[in-house]
């Protein structure tokens, strides 16, 4: 192991946006550490990484579950080094009319994208602190700034901004940056999902959406990888609090 090679984990790691940050930060030059609910939905994302010759290892691991957080940020750190890069992207969708929404829908997605990137940060801010240098990027979204049926999703959304921007004024001292990243549309398992609720084809859901979208194109999950590459590279280290969006535009 090169000393100087730094680790960074990604949560929800084994497709769609999460997987592609984790190709593109091993490609950047980190170990990588891919976290999700089930250890063999990461096989796939891992097995590519190592077979290209990078370090990365696969842990099955809720954010939402406090013991299970901190025993695997600890793992990752016995196996690969102090986590000095932390990837909060882990999600889900329970969206409904607020009406309709379920109390239980409500806690499910407060769980996963709050509590869990609280519960991941405070795990694995220790060792950025130990060696005075850290990157936490947190995944936001445009529906931060209200979506119709996603109550439950923009409040959490909203709120990791929040918690994006005391971070950054909490771990600034220690050389740790924290950044938001809010993506519009991107074309992920979660947006393909959303068109099949709505009961049309993804066809029908592109080409209704591209229309809003200044560059006329839906994202893809390289365009949010390019973004945390950013965010995590040596010369970001003057940008810290920022919401980046990510989004075909100033928003969609
Ligand atoms: P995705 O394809 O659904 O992937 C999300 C991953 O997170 C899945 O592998 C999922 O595992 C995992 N996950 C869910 N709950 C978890 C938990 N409690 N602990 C650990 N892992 C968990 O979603 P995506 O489109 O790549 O989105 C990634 C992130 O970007 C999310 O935070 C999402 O809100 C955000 N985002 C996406 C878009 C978009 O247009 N796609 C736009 C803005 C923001 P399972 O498959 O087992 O559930």
């Amino acid at each position: 192991m090169a000393p100087e090679q730094r680790t960074a984990i990604v949560t929800g790691a084994a497709r769609g946006i999460g997987a592609e940050v984790a190709r593109r930060l091993a490609a950047d030059g980190f170990a990588v550490a891919a976290l999700d609910l089930d250890e063999t939905a990461l096989a796939a994302t891992v097995n590519e990484l190592t077979d290209a010759g990078h370090r990365a290892i696969a842990v099955a691991v809720d954010v939402s579950d406090e013991d299970a957080v901190n025993g695997a940020v600890e793992m990752v750190a016995s196996e690969l080094g102090p986590p000095l890069v932390l990837v909060n992207n882990a999600g889900i969708l329970r969206d409904n009319l607020l009406f309709k929404m379920q109390a239980s829908d409500w806690d499910l997605v407060m769980n996963v994208h709050l509590r869990g990137t609280f519960l991941m940060s405070r795990a694995a801010q220790q060792h950025m602190v130990a060696a005075k240098w850290g990157r936490i990027i947190n995944m936001s979204s445009t529906s931060a700034l209200g979506n119709r049926g996603q109550a439950n999703y923009a409040a959490a959304k909203a709120g990791l901004q929040g918690l994006t921007k005391t971070l950054a004024l909490e771990l600034g001292p220690f050389g740790i940056t924290c950044n938001a990243l809010a993506p519009g549309f991107i074309e992920t398992d979660m947006t393909h999902a959303t068109a099949e609720r709505m009961g049309i084809s993804f066809d029908e859901f592109r080409a209704a959406n591209e229309e809003l979208i200044p560059v006329r194109r839906l994202g893809q999950p390289s365009d949010v990888a390019h973004a945390v590459s950013f965010f995590a590279s040596e010369g970001a280290s003057y940008v810290s609090g920022q919401v980046l969006y990510v989004a075909g535009g100033p928003k969609n």
